[in-house]
């Protein structure tokens, strides 16, 4: 049978507009009920050898299961993630948690702000900000510190669309006042994630580009000012790293969200017991997939015996099928820009795609801003003489010290640089970067 490792649960009755696993999507508004055989599906998940699980669902919070179930994966040695929008958080509710022995605690702004324009979210952002700071009083920040030793470690996430982009600066100044450290970041790219007649992913690729420079702009500030402050950012790898290289290491991409889940150890559970590969079902504007005949194949944790037996279920044999097929179709025809780009990117091995979304080339925009950087960047030093101080050698890593050259040219195509938009090796030239910004080598 195949290992499970990890799992997402929507353990609570109402809807969620944001999901954890993957990305930005809307999930069906069906109102679940609360499973009522709670043993039995922790049976279930323990007989899979579970290592983590991740509570999503409208708000957790609300479950009335949800401190007895955190208590039983406690005992069990399951690490458990919730994400919640933060509105129940009072003081002893996050001691409940803490009790229950709750690993990590993810506070969800979803998209509201300070400056919201109506009455209700206003309040609701107040409310949520009182509830962290009334955490932090009470309990002090260490909760909330990056590799806090305290359980829950406490972490914000803020979806970003094209109208709170601008007030971001102010939000995340807000939240590290407060004493957030650690702010996770998803979009919406279209007006309010807003169901449009044609497909929903079809956003406009100006007003991407709009909120990616306003975002730029608030953390060229925020990572000169808050060192200490991470951003787990929903974007492709490659573009990080030009954060990373641009602004410092403030800036990080979780794999949970670049690399498909659905092929590793990991499955969806929803709060009405069925099992999916992942969320990805449930988005509008999907390409590729047989809807149809995906929920035809039903499949329901009362009809298997333990979690992992739902991998080899023929509901998850034709998704598989389906993804490779939706691979194969934009690799044959060509007409996928970014399989190009991302046949030569130096971040693959973190980063695939989704066939069923990632189709058109503005969805690869945030790549083509890095790779443009990258290349101009390149182009500003290639001429440049390398100067190795001898006494560094022994640092330098063996194949760079190998190369011997004397411009930075010189050491890509030594290296065996593949040609790509103006032959640049990445790894070769990312590596002569990192070491002049360690100070091992100047760039004369
Ligand atoms: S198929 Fe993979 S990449 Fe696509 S949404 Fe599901 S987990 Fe994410
Ligand atoms: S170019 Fe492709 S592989 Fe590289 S980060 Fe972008 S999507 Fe991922």
């Amino acid at each position: 049978m195949k290992h499970l490792k990890q799992i997402s649960w929507d353990i609570s009755k109402k809807s969620n507009p944001q999901n954890k696993c993957c990305y930005n999507g809307k999930k069906r508004t069906d109102k679940y009920s609360e499973p009522d055989n709670i043993d039995s599906i922790l049976e279930k998940i323990y007989k899979s050898g579970i290592e983590a699980v991740y509570f999503l669902g409208g708000n957790p919070l609300i479950s009335k299961n949800m401190s007895y179930v955190l208590s039983e994966f406690k005992k069990q040695g399951i690490v458990t993630n919730l994400v919640t929008n933060g509105t129940k958080l009072t003081i002893d509710v996050f001691e409940k948690l803490k009790d229950s022995g709750l690993n990590e605690l993810c506070v969800n702004f979803d998209g509201i702000e300070e400056n919201s324009i109506s009455i209700h979210r206003k309040d609701k952002y107040r409310l949520i900000i009182n509830n962290l700071k009334n955490i932090r009083e009470k309990f002090g920040e260490r909760y909330f510190l990056n590799n806090a030793m305290d359980k829950p470690q406490i972490s914000i996430s803020h979806t970003i669309t094209n109208q709170n982009v601008d007030s971001f600066l102010h939000f995340a100044r807000r939240l590290y006042q407060i004493g957030a450290r650690s702010i996770n970041l998803g979009f919406i790219f279209n007006d309010g994630n807003k169901k449009k007649k044609n497909k929903s992913f079809n956003f406009c690729c100006r007003k991407k580009e709009n909120i990616l420079l306003s975002l730029e702009k608030a953390f060229e500030i925020l990572s000169a000012e808050y060192k200490d402050m991470i951003f787990n950012i929903e974007l492709r790898p490659v573009y990080i790293k030009y954060l990373n290289m641009k602004y410092g290491d403030n800036f990080r991409y979780k794999t949970s969200y670049t690399k498909c889940m659905a092929h590793q150890d990991f499955l969806y559970l929803e709060a009405n017991g069925d099992i999916h590969p992942c969320n990805v079902y449930s988005m509008s504007g999907i390409i590729n997939f047989d809807l149809d005949r995906y929920m035809n194949l039903e499949l329901n944790i009362k009809d298997v015996n333990c979690l992992s037996e739902a991998l080899s279920h023929p509901r998850f044999e034709l998704f598989h099928n389906m993804y490779e097929d939706a691979k194969h179709v934009d690799a044959t025809n060509q007409t996928f820009v970014p399989i190009i780009i991302c046949n030569n990117c130096f971040v693959k091995e973190d980063c695939e795609p989704c066939p069923f979304q990632f189709y058109a080339r503005e969805h690869y925009l945030e790549c083509e801003i890095a790779f443009e950087y990258y290349i101009d960047l390149y182009d500003k030093i290639r001429d440049k003489i390398i100067v190795i101080p001898e006494d560094s050698v022994y640092i330098l890593d063996l194949q760079f010290s190998r190369i011997e050259s004397k411009t930075v040219d010189e050491a890509v195509k030594k290296s065996g640089a593949i040609d790509l938009i103006g032959s640049v090796d990445w790894k070769t030239f990312q590596r002569i970067l990192s070491l002049q910004k360690k100070g091992l080598i100047n760039l004369e």
